[in-house]
């Protein structure tokens, strides 16, 4: 299970509103895109849902459950950064391992999720390397290993791509949509890039200074968008 519904979600940095009253869903199993401009507020929607902000009036639900005052930890998401955040001293094994860790798996339980984890993403031959030796794909996908391993109700993505070259984003951009694919888990995915969107989601959230455009599929964007900024944003004909 993984749906995830904002009611009336605010949020305030001291007197400046960066998100006014929004109300979304997000179904089970469904790959949403958080698509907009630097800045309009999709970094803090994500975090948000993840705890790792608190919001500053409305609800969050997950899975029909008030999950407002839960704790990241409590609410089954599971986040993957732009920026990785590997411990460098630690081996791919160790990375990937260290949230069994945290939770007290036994030790054949932990090798047999981290080697599950590992095979679907083609890290069984990179176990026993720490990350300064791996390229940046590689390391990303030590990033979602971290987050397959946890069995999430949801995966949260922000930006996970914007670090590595053209080449391979395009690559890993099928990995994950692959990934999807294959887990059928609930994905929310944060990007300011269009096409990434367009080729990725399920469903697209627009979003300009927080508040949401439109949403809709990829294909409804194109044909029917809402206003100019969908159409402009989009690249769609109107
Ligand atoms: P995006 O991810 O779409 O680029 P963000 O969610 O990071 O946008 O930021 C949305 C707005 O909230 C921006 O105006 C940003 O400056 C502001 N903001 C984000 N985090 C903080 C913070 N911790 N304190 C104050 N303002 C913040
Ligand atoms: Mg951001």
């Amino acid at each position: 299970m993984g749906q995830i519904q904002l009611k009336q979600v605010t949020k305030s940095f001291g007197s400046t509103e960066v998100i006014p009253p929004l109300d979304l869903t997000i179904e089970d199993g469904e790959f949403t895109v958080f698509v907009g401009p630097s800045g309009c507020g999709k970094s803090t929607l994500l975090r948000l849902i993840a705890g790792l902000e608190d919001i500053t009036t409305g609800h969050i639900e997950i899975d029909g459950q008030d999950a407002t005052s839960v704790v990241p930890a409590k609410r089954g998401l599971a986040m993957v950064f732009q920026s990785y955040a590997l411990y460098p001293h630690m081996s791919v094994r160790k990375n990937i391992a260290f949230p069994l860790r945290m939770a007290k798996l036994d030790q054949a339980a932990i090798d047999q999720k981290v080697e599950a984890a590992a095979a679907v993403l083609n890290l069984t031959d990179y176990l026993d390397r720490r990350p300064g030796q791996l390229s940046g794909g590689q390391r990303q996908r030590v990033a979602i290993g971290r987050a397959i391993v946890r069995e999430p109700s949801a995966f949260l993505f922000d930006e996970p791509l914007s670090n590595l070259d053209a080449a391979l984003r395009v690559g890993m951009r099928l990995e994950i949509s692959e990934l999807h694919e294959r887990l059928k888990t609930t994905m929310v995915y944060v990007t300011h890039d269009q096409v990434e969107a367009m080729t990725m989601a399920d469903k697209i959230v627009v979003l300009q200074a927080g508040v949401i455009e439109q949403v809709g599929t990829p294909l409804e964007l194109y044909r029917t968008p809402r206003n100019i900024f969908v159409a402009g944003f989009i690249g769609s004909p109107k």
